[in-house]
């Protein structure tokens, strides 16, 4: 056995291929084959000593890595309970759930948490089931997770065919389309749980019309299904506020948070519900339950993450930068892809840049990789590259992360004029 962790490039690579996944292996040498082992603020430094700006993570780092408050929380945890008994009430988790609610739209009082969004989804669905709404409504292009349940309700071939069959009763209505989700309501009063997330994160940053997620609750409303708002990757500040729900003055029956909610320090995940859609799980405490679930020690990061957003002022800070990133990286492509065929689009700090061709998006992808920015390219999407960087993020920061998008998007350019040709013919 190792006494410590190696991190020689090519041997973490080998390890991944024998133990793990050989093609996680092959993907990551692409992008030259770094190990990354610290991370700070907005950084991310590799076993090399390069420094890599980290405005990607699918949409984590809402507070930076490690955020001193963060770690503070979960230190004191690890130093005097991490893991509970389950036997015992634990202190931390009502504390981490008092200050989430504190945060919640007014409704919302119940909470069951996990360890990863598609959890969340799982949770959602349950209780749904359990207040008899057996048929699932998601959206085309909306991405919830790959449990099984998740993966039901994410509506992308790709990832669903291998899996067949899914949960059954599942309909998936185009986003945005308000009209297309009243006809399939109507055909079953009572019976249906709808899915939505307020921006689509991994659907490459779709924006619906304004007053949609309203119009989604009343159609719900209208026709006795149960509405469930996906916040895992736009609540906690990412939009420029609290939540998705809040820009639209929506209270779902369930709300679902994750990615943020720990801090970026560990993976937690919560299902928060109305009292009425919850109290199901109140006559069995143990008919929805897992392990880990409100672990003392991830319910100090929970804490942790709602007091460094709230000390920090994260929320508005989001808001103001997002401002700011949009219209400069707008600008850049504008300026130096004009004859693409491309929109950078974004609400707070969830920015997509959407190609026609995909192969573009992931040469940006790639070159922004390779002048010392991480970004993501989105999972249900693969034509927009897409940024969610940190609320935390300096003034020196956001220039280097302007300097190096330019620098990108002029060797997109450089490498692909035969683009200007096809476009111009
Ligand atoms: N819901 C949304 C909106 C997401 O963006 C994601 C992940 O990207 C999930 C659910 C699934 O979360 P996880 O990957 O933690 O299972």
């Amino acid at each position: 056995m190792h006494e410590d962790v190696v991190t020689d490039s090519e041997r973490v690579s080998m390890a991944y291929r024998r133990t793990m996944s050989s093609g996680r292996a092959r993907l990551a040498e692409v992008l030259g084959g770094q190990v990354e082992v610290e991370s700070s603020g907005a950084w991310i430094t590799t076993s090399r000593g390069e420094k890599y700006l980290n405005v990607g993570g699918y949409g984590v780092f809402v507070m930076g890595a490690r955020h001193p408050t963060v770690v503070r929380e979960v230190e004191r945890q690890l130093r005097t309970h991490p893991i509970g008994t389950r036997i015992f009430l634990d202190p931390t988790a009502a504390r981490a759930a008092e200050l989430l609610m504190s945060v919640i739209p007014p409704g919302l009082e119940r909470v069951h948490f996990s360890g990863s969004g598609t959890e969340a989804v799982e949770a959602a669905i349950k209780i749904a089931r359990l207040n008899g709404r057996t048929r699932l409504v998601s959206m085309t292009g909306g991405y919830h997770g790959k449990t099984m349940g998740a993966l039901s309700v994410t509506a992308r071939d790709t990832f669903q065919a291998p899996f067949r069959p899914l949960l059954p009763d599942v309909t998936h209505v185009s986003f945005g389309d308000v009209l297309a989700l009243t006809d399939t309501l109507q055909r079953h009063p009572g019976e249906s749980c709808v899915i939505v997330e307020p921006v689509q994160g991994e659907g490459g940053v779709v924006i619906p019309p304004a007053g949609y997620l309203r119009a989604v609750q009343e159609a719900c409303t209208r026709y006795g299904a149960l509405l469930v708002v996906d916040e895992v990757q736009t609540g906690l500040g990412r939009l420029g506020a609290w939540w998705g729900c809040d820009t639209e003055g929506v209270t779902p029956d369930i709300l679902l948070s994750g990615k943020a909610l720990g801090g970026a320090v560990i993976p937690v995940a919560a299902t928060v519900a109305t009292p009425e859609v919850f109290k199901v799980l109140d006559r069995d405490p143990v008919l929805h339950t897992s392990t880990f679930s409100a672990a003392p020690i991830a319910m100090a990061a929970v804490c942790g993450a709602m007091l460094a957003i709230e000390e920090d002022g994260l929320i508005e800070r989001a808001a103001a930068l997002g401002a700011r990133l949009l219209p400069e990286l707008q600008r850049i492509m504008g300026a130096l892809l004009p004859h693409h065929a491309f929109e950078v689009r974004g609400v707070g700090l969830l920015i997509g840049i959407d190609f026609a061709d995909p192969a573009m998006a992931a040469d940006l992808f790639m070159a922004l990789v390779t002048n010392g920015v991480v970004a993501n390219l989105s999972l249900n999407s693969d034509h927009v590259v897409r940024l969610t960087p940190p609320a935390t993020m300096t003034d020196s920061e956001v220039a280097f992360l302007f300097d190096r998008f330019e620098l990108a998007a002029r060797s997109v350019a450089e490498r692909n004029p035969e683009y200007e040709v096809l476009v111009d013919a």
